[in-house]
């Protein structure tokens, strides 16, 4: 794929240095590009997500939906465009004159403690019990008290249900009992912007249920910001503020979920939720 220098963000983003036209969105991803090799699978995605909201990625299977992920958790690097966290870049960092330029490692570690992330395959710490799971990152990435941390880490498995499994280790839960632990432990970071990876897929199918109702209970009674993807339908119209139908790299439309489920505008829309729904 071409990509237009005129149309280069970078130039842009450079341009407007800190001024009036700086997105108001707290994630927006602006142009953004991400290659493998040759494989272009985000073709300059625009789109963004306001403070406090829950918005929902929907899309076709090696779409790219957990890419978009893993770049806002800067487990991977944009290949152009600019991605923006609370009106700061969050791939790249300032030069000393304003500039954009990519974000070093350093810069990477400050800007991802504003994102949490659950992951499709739970990605627990197997050989730390689950109290640990929980304080390992407030502790050696946020620099807070062990008792402090433990005394969090306890609310936090009072809310997910697991007050009883403190000292168990990961392989001694069921799924849907680490997939708690995961939500757990990203709530942990106190992060602005929860993102959720597909978070049942991996679940037998009984154990579905009562992870979606804890999500549903921390969208309804906090703050947090929530880009979701998910195949669940009923709990993404239930949870979403808006919905996105992602497919190609790019975003193709989007809107209020009673709208996107029950009268989409695009063809590719209708077909993709007639295959899932
Ligand atoms: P989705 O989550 O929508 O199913 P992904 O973001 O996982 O899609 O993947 C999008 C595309 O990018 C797929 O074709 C996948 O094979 C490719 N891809 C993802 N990660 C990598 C990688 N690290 N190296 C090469 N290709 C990748
Ligand atoms: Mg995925």
């Amino acid at each position: 794929m071409a990509i237009d220098p005129l149309d280069n963000p970078l130039q842009k983003a450079s341009a407007q240095d800190g001024t009036p036209g700086m997105p108001p969105d707290l994630v927006r991803f602006d142009h953004v590009v991400k290659r493998f090799g040759d494989h272009v699978v985000l073709d300059r995605l625009d789109f963004g997500v306001q403070r406090g909201k829950h918005v929902t990625l929907i899309g076709p299977s090696g779409s790219g939906k957990t890419t978009i992920l893993r770049l806002l958790m800067t487990l991977e690097r944009v290949s152009d465009g600019v991605i923006w966290v609370d009106g700061e870049p969050l791939s790249h960092m300032r030069g000393p004159d304003g500039e954009l330029r990519p974000a070093s490692e350093k810069y990477l570690r400050g800007a991802r403690r504003k994102i949490g992330m659950v992951f499709q395959q739970f990605n627990l710490f197997p050989n730390m019990k689950v109290l640990q799971n929980i304080m390992e990152a407030p502790v050696n990435v946020l620099g807070i008290g062990r008792e402090e941390a433990e005394a969090r880490a306890r609310e936090l498995l009072d809310l997910v249900g697991l007050s009883d499994k403190v000292d168990a280790h990961p392989s001694q839960l069921s799924g849907g009992q680490q997939q708690r632990v995961a939500i757990a432990r990203a709530l942990a970071m106190r992060p602005e912007i929860l993102l959720l990876d597909e978070v049942t897929s991996a679940l037998d199918p009984e154990l579905v249920a009562g992870v979606l109702d804890l999500l549903r209970d921390i969208a309804r009674t906090t703050d947090i910001t929530m880009l979701c993807v998910t195949h669940e339908m009923g709990f993404a119209r239930d949870i979403s503020d808006q919905v996105l139908m992602f497919d190609a790299g790019r975003v193709i439309e989007s809107g209020p979920p009673e709208k996107i489920f029950s009268d989409p505008e695009r063809d590719r829309t209708r077909e993709f939720l007639s295959a899932v729904l």
